[in-house]
């Protein structure tokens, strides 16, 4: 049997994290143009079993056993190389790991949470991460390819649905690709459905590694801050994701270290990154320095001036 459990991995989502893969390679309900996993093999809709939770789960305790207490994982993530709903298993799957003691995390493309069993399943995990790349049908079918069964308005309010019960912890994706749903109203329509529940984080992504479709690009800068600035607007606690993974919670007193974690977060307000600049006793050339080689970008939006970071290699 192949390995199915990986890690455990470093996110800044979920701290130390160990995967779990309960969906063959790319067996998905959509066939994203971003996709870092290829073009799909197989899109569908259909729930079947793929593998059998105890063996996923003898995995995990074999991989837990071989760790050291410093390594111990705070999570359990089902994201798979395709869409871990599609497991018919999933609610067995997670009560299962719950009983290890691990909290479970599932990373879901939402697809189809109009089913009220895939709503049920789900609400058992810890923590649930959304995608919702748009709220526009023509860009949904451009982005996420969806299988041709699958209704953007019954996908939203699904999401609707489940969040007004799900009790743990909720945040939604976004991914942006460039000049497809980067638009204001494309960026006020997710963010005002967004709003309608309020998850913990509604993170932005933008795509950090080869995408299946040539020709999806990450947006420049400007746009991650135009983003950036009306997900918050909408009252929304909004993050940037854009690869990096490190830790923005803890200071280590250098300029450069905070701000580069800072800004791989969020855009930085100039005022704050003088604050920054007092506390680290860094100079304007410190920041100069920064900008003239491209690792952050001095960029102004609404009469304001951010500093942002340089994502694009
Ligand atoms: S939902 Fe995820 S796995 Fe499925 S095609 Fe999109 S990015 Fe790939």
């Amino acid at each position: 049997m192949e390995d199915l459990v990986f890690g455990p991995v470093p996110s800044r989502r979920l701290g130390k994290s160990i995967g779990v893969n309960n969906i063959p390679h790319k067996v998905c309900s959509y066939s994203c143009a971003y996709c870092q996993v290829g073009k799909g093999d197989k899109i569908q809709v259909m729930r079947q079993e793929f593998y059998k939770p105890e063996i996923l789960v003898k995995q995990i305790e074999n991989k837990l056993n071989k760790l050291n207490q410093h390594d111990y994982p705070d999570y359990i993530t089902i994201v798979s190389d395709g869409e871990p709903t599609l497991d018919i298993n999933l609610g067995k799957l997670i009560t299962c790991i719950k009983k290890l003691g691990i909290p479970v995390a599932v990373i879901t493309n939402s697809s189809l949470l109009h089913l009220e069993t895939v709503r049920e399943e789900l609400s058992l995990a810890n923590y649930v991460s959304l995608k919702i790349d748009t709220v526009n049908a023509h860009t949904w079918k451009h982005i996420n390819k969806p299988h041709k069964s699958l209704l953007l308005n019954q996908t939203l309010d699904a999401i609707l649905a489940f969040t007004q019960h799900y009790t743990g912890q909720c945040v939604t994706e976004t991914m942006l690709v460039k000049d497809v749903n980067t638009s204001d109203s494309e960026l006020s329509g997710t963010a005002q459905f967004i709003k309608l529940f309020k998850p913990n984080i509604a993170y932005i992504s933008i795509p950090t590694r080869p995408p299946a479709f040539e020709g999806t690009l990450p947006p420049l800068e400007e746009t991650l801050l135009r983003a950036h600035e009306t997900f918050s607007w909408h009252c929304l606690n909004t993050e940037l994701l854009t690869g990096y993974e490190g830790n923005t919670f803890v200071s280590t007193g250098n300029f450069y270290n905070d701000l580069l974690s800072i800004t791989a977060v969020h855009p930085m307000r100039i005022d704050a990154v003088k604050e920054l600049m007092a506390k680290t006793n860094a100079t304007e050339e410190s920041l100069k320095k920064l900008i003239d080689s491209n690792v952050v970008k001095q960029l102004s939006y609404e009469r304001q001036t951010y500093i942002v970071r340089c994502f694009k290699k």
